[in-house]
């Protein structure tokens, strides 16, 4: 029977796995594998932060969604893979055999975040699972009023530093907080409209939230955090906490065995994929989501074009187990076509969002309602699963 692995509980693999078992039923042994039994669903993640959610309410629960749909459920964190093989490597060395696999693990931060030495506390937004152990950590032994810095400019960073300017009002330990944001670009939502990074940028002057407008991340040295603003100029802010959010980068471990192995990758360090998501090096691996790299069209790093890869996901790789794996023709249904737009509703954790459709964008209670509704109707399409 032929083994298909699902590496990674992603946002894509929420969907495909379901699909899969329906489509294959017994025809395939079907594994969903991660490294942590909940996911965190990436809509709700800033309304968490905020306290606006229950941890529970947004988090998925991986086992139950496998064992709910037949599929085999194995938590291991994969550190490698021997594609030639076709076997991949967890971290306590166990061989995991596969015909197909499907990669949906993710995305981390840049490396080389933390210094030896300083006081400062530096969190990755991702990946959330050690995100979500790190901020309760933090929150133990946050010295009081902390001074707490963003680093990104995108809806990521934005979200983070609304969730951050939230808890100031709080009694907790980000009672009295100050927040900044810092970007490297000239504007915040660099991608998007100008109406909707003029929305974001007076949201957070409201909010009290100075932004470090072309200002890159140098590191963090003492009890400062280092800032570049030119080439060359370099400046320091005392800091306690640093978030950092600036864009989904493609594990190390996947990128190094990728490059070793002459696996083709984007530019980006992402698994180079075709249309219908798979390898142009490996016709036996997929990739999707944040670690994949389309080279045929422009995929943004969204959860909301990881969800929307799951159903094509499902179709080829139902292709591939009734062609067999090395077929090479694939169905149109079985292609990822993103969307030209998607539409975008930012939390701004004060019972308002941002929406925004292309050039228009618009802020509000209603815009609020809208998203916590679409979010909420989300999570509970996966209690009855
Ligand atoms: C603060 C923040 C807010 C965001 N808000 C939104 C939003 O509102 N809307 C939106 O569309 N996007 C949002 N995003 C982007 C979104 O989070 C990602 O694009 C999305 O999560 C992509 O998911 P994915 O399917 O690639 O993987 P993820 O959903 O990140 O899942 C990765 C999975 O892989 C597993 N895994 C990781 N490493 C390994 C390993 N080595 N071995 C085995 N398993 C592993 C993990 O346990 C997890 O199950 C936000 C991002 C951030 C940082």
């Amino acid at each position: 029977m032929m083994r298909v692995l699902l590496a990674g509980g992603g946002h894509t693999h929420l969907i495909a796995g379901p699909l899969l078992s329906r489509r294959l039923g017994t025809a395939a042994d079907i594994t969903l594998m991660a490294s942590s039994e909940k996911l965190l669903y990436s809509g709700m993640m800033p309304g968490w932060l905020a306290g606006h959610y229950d941890f529970e309410a947004c988090a998925i629960d991986l086992r139950r969604l496998a064992q709910a749909h037949g599929l085999q459920w194995k938590m291991a964190t994969l550190v490698d893979i021997d594609f030639a093989a076709r076997q991949a490597i967890d971290s306590q060395g166990v061989r995991h055999d596969y015909d197909l696999l499907s990669l949906n693990v993710g995305s981390a931060s840049p490396p080389g975040l933390r210094a030896a030495g300083s006081s400062v506390v530096t969190l990755p937004a991702k990946p959330f699972a050690e995100f979500v152990e790190a901020w309760r950590d933090w929150l133990e032994r946050a010295p009081p009023r902390p001074r707490c810095f963003v680093v990104g400019g995108g809806a990521a960073g934005f979200e983070l530093a609304c969730a951050l300017a939230s808890l100031r009002a709080s009694e907790g330990p980000m009672a009295g907080a100050s927040v900044d944001l810092v970007t490297s670009d000239a504007r915040l939502l660099a991608g998007q409209s100008r109406l909707s990074a003029w929305l974001a940028e007076t949201t957070l002057h409201r909010k009290g939230v100075p932004i470090h407008y072309s200002s890159r991340y140098v590191g963090v040295a003492g009890n400062q955090l280092r800032l570049m603003r030119h080439p060359g100029v370099e400046f320091s802010l005392d800091a306690d906490l640093v978030l950092i959010a600036t864009g989904a980068h493609p594990p190390d471990w996947l990128r190094a065995c990728a490059n070793r192995q002459g696996i083709r990758q984007g530019a980006d360090g992402g698994i180079a994929v075709d249309a219908g998501m798979r390898s142009f090096s490996d016709h036996r691996v997929f990739a999707v989501g944040d670690c994949a790299s389309f080279l045929e069209q422009s995929v943004p790093r969204s959860g909301v074009h990881a969800l929307r890869q799951g159903e094509p996901l499902s179709a080829a790789i139902a292709q591939c187990v009734a062609r067999g794996p090395d077929a090479t023709r694939i169905d149109p249904l079985a292609r990822y076509t993103p969307q030209r737009r998607a539409l975008a509703l930012l939390n701004r954790c004060d019972g308002t969002a941002i929406a925004q459709w292309g050039p228009l964008a618009w802020a509000g209670r209603a815009a609020w309602r809208w998203k916590d509704r679409i979010d909420r109707g989300f999570m509970a399409g996966f209690d009855q699963r």
